[in-house]
């Protein structure tokens, strides 16, 4: 049993040693890659259930590597959120994603672009600044921008957060919780942040019509979001019966593969063409 116990702990640590290793090595390609514009947008698309209008995307980041091949973010944002390389990506997102929601509320003046905001980028003491600026630099109309914070993060320092939210509120951009229900249980802190929507996670919605539990869940948050004037979009939506499921509860939003799989720019440039107006 002992020897045995020795051969565990060393293939854990043999295994340990490869993580580390694939980790310093996705770390110094993710920094080359940043000046070789290998880091990109996928936008997912977000449709309102009442009118069936297109409302706006999700920016979803993508890292094509020549070594690693397509990588995906949550294998490379925890990296580059220890690294500190979140800070370049977090302002490559943003600055993307300001540029085409400029461009397409243009075409489609109802559009909005969600951004995800990493914890470690929302502390950032200039964080601020940061996001004026790139609505400056672009032009985007600041209600085209949504930034997307997860429930624990904006409950980290909830004090300090709300005045940073009540900035970002001035400012005029959108502000929602995503993965909502994963994170903190209390939901009293809810009336105190000045957000606009929530995201229930899609592990409620996976399993929406087989599993009563995570129904029920579901229409909780759908019927507190009503009552405290708040947005609610499903996210991960996959079948027809999930969405006739959270349009007959009235959730306002969904996004999903059964409407669309994240797509790069240009397709979703075609995309509001197609679809919005109609
Ligand atoms: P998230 O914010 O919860 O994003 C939704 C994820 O669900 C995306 O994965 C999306 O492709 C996937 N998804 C969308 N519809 C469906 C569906 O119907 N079924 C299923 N099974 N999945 C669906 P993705 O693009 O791999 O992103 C994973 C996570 O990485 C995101 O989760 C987000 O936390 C993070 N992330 C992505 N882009 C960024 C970014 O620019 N900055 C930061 N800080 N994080 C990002
Ligand atoms: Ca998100
Ligand atoms: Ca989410
Ligand atoms: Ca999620």
């Amino acid at each position: 049993a002992k020897s045995e116990g020795k051969g565990m702990f060393h293939f854990f640590s043999q295994e340990m040693n490869e993580r580390n290793m694939r980790r310093a090595a996705l770390e110094n390609g993710m920094r080359q890659g940043l000046g070789r514009g290998e880091f990109y947008l996928h936008f997912q698309p977000q449709w309102d259930l009442k009118s069936f209008r297109l409302t706006g995307a999700e920016a979803l980041l993508r890292w094509q590597s020549p070594e690693f091949g397509l990588v995906g973010p949550d294998e490379f944002i925890p990296i580059a959120e220890t690294s500190g390389l979140i800070f370049e990506l977090g302002e490559l997102v943003l600055h993307e994603a300001c540029l085409h929601a400029a461009r397409w509320c243009r075409i489609c003046p109802q559009m909005k672009i969600a951004v995800n905001i990493s914890g470690r980028q929302f502390r950032q003491p200039d964080f601020l600044q940061t996001v004026e600026r790139h609505i400056e630099a672009t032009g985007v109309p600041p209600n085209s921008l949504e930034l997307e914070l997860t429930e624990s993060v904006i409950m980290e320092r909830a004090e300090r957060n709300i005045d940073t939210l009540r900035a970002l509120k001035k400012m005029g951009v959108r502000l929602s919780i995503d993965d909502f229900g994963t994170g903190y249980s209390s939901l009293s802190y809810l009336k105190h942040f000045p957000i606009d929507a929530i995201k229930i996670d899609r592990s409620f919605i996976a399993e929406l019509t087989s599993d009563s539990d995570d129904a029920a869940i579901a229409v909780a948050i759908i019927s507190m979001a009503r009552s405290l004037k708040l947005k609610v979009v499903a996210e991960g939506v996959e079948t027809s019966d999930q969405l006739h499921f959270l349009a007959g509860r009235k959730c306002d939003e969904a996004q999903g593969f059964y409407f669309a799989t994240p797509m790069p720019a240009e397709e979703f440039e075609n995309y509001i063409r197609e679809f919005c107006g109609r």
